[in-house]
């Protein structure tokens, strides 16, 4: 783990309030698809958790920036964010987590809700750019269609791709979005979709009561523990 300068280069808005940063390090950084990073902006007190946060890699490690998403609120840490211009540069402490995705996993899934999809971002990119030949089902949910972070990029992966398919649903209003079914990820569309739902290691990320919730059904559905990933985005 170093803490190396990074150089904002770009910023992506992906909804109305979920918005990507790319940064060039100072010197090239190793990670594994899933893992994450330290954003420190108090660089005085490094013990200072609201403004030094941790935030999951959204790229492929092959790629030549970094990026990483958050869900704006308003926080001083997501103001601060907000307010980076062009060539600023911050420190980051990377790479941190060991809930990553490797070559030899074969079959896969993801159950996510909401910010959770930042480091399937980074090994669906990975696999896509990699050509691996990993099976991977994404079942992905959002309160409205407008909430989900990435679809544009989920869409074009599973076009290109015929072993990644992306589940949509969507649990606050009916969806206007074909692609998205209206509903919560529950048993019934997990077994319903994905029969060899035990044979796959299975990876959730985001808010704490979320991943508490996914691993529950998954234990109930008789996946085995040791298969389950689970990263507990604290701070949520
Ligand atoms: C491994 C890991 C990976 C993560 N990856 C991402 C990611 O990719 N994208 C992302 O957006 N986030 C990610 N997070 C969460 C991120 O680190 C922040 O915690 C989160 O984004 C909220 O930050 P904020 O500044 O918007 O919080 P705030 O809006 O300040 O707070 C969020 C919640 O915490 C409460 N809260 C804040 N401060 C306090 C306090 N002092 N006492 C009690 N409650 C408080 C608020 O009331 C609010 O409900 C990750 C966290 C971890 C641990």
């Amino acid at each position: 783990m170093k803490e190396i300068k990074a150089r904002l280069i770009e910023r992506i808005k992906r909804t109305d309030t979920v918005e990507s940063f790319r940064f060039i390090l100072e010197q090239k950084a190793l990670f594994l698809p899933g893992q994450f990073l330290r954003v420190i902006l108090d660089e005085d007190n490094r013990e200072n958790k609201l403004m030094n946060k941790y935030l999951s890699m959204s790229s492929s490690p092959d790629k030549d920036y970094i990026e990483v998403t958050k869900r704006i609120s308003s926080s001083e840490f997501s103001k601060a964010l907000l307010d980076l211009r062009p060539n600023e540069e911050i420190l980051v402490e990377i790479p941190m987590g060991n809930c990553v995705f490797r070559d030899e996993y074969k079959k896969i899934g993801f159950l996510i809700g909401g910010i959770g999809i930042t480091p399937v971002i980074s090994i669906i990119e990975y696999i896509v750019e990699k050509k691996t030949d990993t099976d991977a089902y994404l079942f992905y949910s959002n309160r409205t269609d407008e909430d989900i972070a990435f679809k544009k990029e989920l869409d074009h992966w599973q076009g290109i791709n015929k072993n990644i398919k992306v589940f949509y649903t969507v649990t606050d209003c009916q969806p206007k979005d074909k692609t998205c079914t209206f509903g919560f990820i529950d048993k019934e569309l997990l077994t319903g979709k994905a029969s060899d739902l035990t044979e796959r290691i299975l990876f959730i990320f985001g808010p704490p009561k979320m991943v508490d919730t996914m691993c529950n059904i998954s234990l109930e559905l008789d996946c085995k523990k040791q298969n389950i990933k689970t990263e507990r985005f604290i701070g949520y």
